[in-house]
């Protein structure tokens, strides 16, 4: 079967984000960029599941601009086999990306999907599901464990108080949670390999979709600064505090 991972580029996850002075968004001129840590996990389940022999070819996708090809290039490096550049300068928010998922993944007639569960610059968990939903495909989200078992795929998922087991019928889309692998580190020789192999580039307008947002950023804000907290002297003067001036026990 063929997969489809999609794979963002986003702040690493090493890098304090800082906000614009003017609050219209997080700082990303000058700042360190990264494959975002669950496509990793995303990418190293399709890796694997081709190692198993479940898979025959893994296409990454991303969407975004020019410098998104050097996250195409990690994934390569990782072991997919070709890239999809869907390029773009505009603002992408997660039904955009979706549709132009969608109709990469249509184009290139794949059986299964796997994304994040979300991407650690926006906290959407969005795209996954509406991608599911577009395609009329079964989803599973938040996946730490997936098997291949004929025509279904045994997903093992992270919920409230324990892992919930659930079957899904191919074509699928599934989202990788933090559990489901420790992703390989690329070695040098696979980056160089990676270099060779092929990355298409495609554009909105090509494939069809509009990818006007529907939703408006008003302001962001750094979160609040956090309290210096104070030295009790004995256990009596902690239960004191709590209870009287925290008032939480
Ligand atoms: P989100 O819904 O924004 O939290 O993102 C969830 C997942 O959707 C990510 O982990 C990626 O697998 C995929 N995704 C989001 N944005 C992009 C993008 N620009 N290009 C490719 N895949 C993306």
């Amino acid at each position: 079967m063929k997969v489809l991972v999609g794979v963002k580029r986003v702040i690493d996850a090493n890098v304090k984000a800082r906000v614009k002075s003017d609050g219209t968004g997080v700082e990303t001129a000058n700042v360190k960029m990264a494959m975002n840590p669950f496509c990793e996990i995303a990418t190293e389940q399709a890796v694997r599941m081709k190692e198993a022999g479940s898979v025959t070819e893994i296409i990454a996708a991303s969407c975004g601009p020019a410098a998104n090809v050097e996250t195409l290039r990690t994934a390569l490096a990782m072991g997919a086999d070709r890239g999809v550049h869907v390029q773009t300068d505009a603002e992408l928010q997660p039904l955009a990306i979706a549709k132009l998922l969608k109709s990469v993944a249509e184009k290139e007639q794949v059986q299964l999907v796997i994304l994040g569960k979300q991407a650690i610059d926006n906290d959407f968990n969005q795209t996954g599901q509406m991608l599911a939903a577009l395609l009329g495909w079964s989803q599973a989200t938040f996946a730490s464990a997936i098997e291949v078992a004929g025509e279904w795929l045994k997903v093992t998922r992270e919920v409230d108080g324990g892992l919930e087991h659930v079957e899904v019928k191919l074509p699928a889309v599934v989202t990788a949670d933090l559990r489901l692998n420790e992703p390989r580190y690329a070695s040098l020789p696979n980056i160089m390999k990676a270099k060779k192999k092929p990355i298409d580039t495609l554009t909105p307008d090509a494939l069809g979709v509009d990818v006007t947002p529907r939703l408006k950023t008003l302001k962001v804000s750094e979160p609040p600064a956090r309290k210096a907290g104070i030295k009790v002297e004995s256990v009596a003067q902690l239960v004191d505090k709590l209870k009287n001036e925290a008032q939480v026990i």
